[in-house]
């Protein structure tokens, strides 16, 4: 097996011939940004930003060729489109803070398109996925996974058919918490069947990886990650698709809650004001990107002890749902401190599935609902967008 190095995948780019030239895509100068880190290998495709989404066969094929070296275990190619731009504002490598659309299919910028159809091209949605909400945070360790996971479990007991997304590509937990190993197979190599366990159909990019690889991600491979993730995954017909975002309301973050055709989102956060600081920035993004935020969830609230069963309010109490009416926003429940939940989620067990009926469970499913009745009620409802045959 060969080692994977820039050299070898521009060779293997260099046979990749654009239809739209006849010349092949190195020579031309298309691709840029190369990274190569052990068998992971990122790169823009530099397009006209005029061609926009025409142009993904192009980009497909050049993500199918380097893929196809040995040694390779990731592709991430995106469609970038700089070219013929003024170079003004600056943008030129900025992802988010409203430039992150210029980058995947990137023909926002292209002034004779109307508005409307540059979006859909933008904002793809995934057949057969009726909805989709992430679950965010401000920061870390808030328990945002732990939501996420008996979130989703909640929903599928409420007779809903769900996906679970680990979009954490800093921390994949997900496997773990849902007790899930092996690798997820491929019947034509490239598009990936999801695992399953629970009743759940999940992806994360912790199945593709060894659990211990550090990940060094850019900005940009990030985005195209989770967006393979979500259209390169046979998902099947799915009432939801449940996100569990990367923690933080990053440049990451913003990208994805504009790239992704979201129903609504869920903030996590702990009874701790810090952390409550943490989840007005949160939802303040989520607003930048006219994403319904269907309320924020306290977890880590009451301490009950495993001995006693004593309710102890170690962060304070109640935070989020103050902080929930002062920003006017829906508080969804709280879920408390509970030695249980976090050993279950490292049993792979996760409480919703260990003892359904106990409080805790209850807890979630009381999120569960309230967010079922958001999408039920079409709360997160967005215009059908359009279908673009390119
Ligand atoms: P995040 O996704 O925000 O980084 P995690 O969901 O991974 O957080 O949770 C961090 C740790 O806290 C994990 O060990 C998890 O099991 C634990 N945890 C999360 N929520 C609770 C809870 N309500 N009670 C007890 N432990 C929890």
């Amino acid at each position: 097996m060969g080692v994977i190095d820039r050299e070898s995948v521009l060779a293997v780019l260099g046979r990749v011939i654009d239809p739209e030239t006849g010349r092949d895509v190195v020579s031309q100068g298309l691709i840029q940004g190369l990274v190569v880190k052990d068998g992971n290998v990122g790169f823009s495709v530099e397009v006209d930003p005029r061609a926009g989404a025409a142009r993904e066969p192009l980009r497909k094929a050049c993500e199918a060729a380097v893929f196809a070296l040995a040694g390779v275990t990731s592709v991430t190619a995106v469609l970038t489109a700089h070219r013929g731009e003024a170079p003004t504002q600056g943008h030129s490598h900025e992802h988010g803070h409203g430039h992150g659309h210029d980058h995947g299919h990137g023909h926002s910028h292209a002034p004779a398109k109307p508005a409307a159809a540059a979006r859909p091209a933008a904002k793809p949605a995934i057949p057969g996925v009726a909805s989709i909400v992430a679950v965010a945070s401000g920061k870390g360790g808030v328990g945002k996974s732990t939501t996420a996971v008996n979130l989703a479990l909640g929903l599928v007991r409420l007779g809903k058919r769900v996906g679970l997304l680990d979009a954490d590509i800093y921390g994949p937990s997900i496997p773990r918490m849902l007790g899930i190993k092996g690798k997820p197979q491929s019947k034509d190599g490239h598009t990936l069947l999801p695992m399953r366990n629970h009743g759940l159909v999940t992806m994360s990019i912790g199945f593709l990886v060894e659990e211990d690889t550090p990940m060094i991600w850019r900005g940009p491979m990030v985005i195209s990650a989770l967006q393979q993730m979500l259209n390169d995954v046979e998902w099947g017909d799915l009432d939801v698709l449940v996100i569990d975002l990367p923690p933080g309301t990053g440049d990451a973050q913003l990208t994805m809650a504009q790239r992704v055709p979201l129903s609504g989102a869920v903030i996590v956060s702990t009874p701790q004001d810090i952390a409550l600081i943490d989840a007005r920035k949160g939802l303040n993004m989520f607003r930048k990107v006219d994403v319904p935020v269907f309320g924020i969830v306290e977890n880590m609230s009451t301490f009950i002890c495993p001995h006693c069963g004593e309710t102890t309010e170690i962060f304070g109490h109640g935070g989020a749902r103050v902080t929930a009416a002062e920003l006017g926003c829906d508080f969804l429940g709280e879920i408390p401190l509970k030695l249980s939940i976090r050993v279950q989620s490292d049993a792979g067990v996760p409480i919703m599935i260990k003892d359904p009926d106990g409080p805790e469970a209850r807890a979630y499913l009381a999120i569960a609902g309230e967010v079922a009745a958001r999408l039920d009620s079409g709360a997160g409802a967005r215009p059908a967008p359009r279908i673009i045959v390119s």
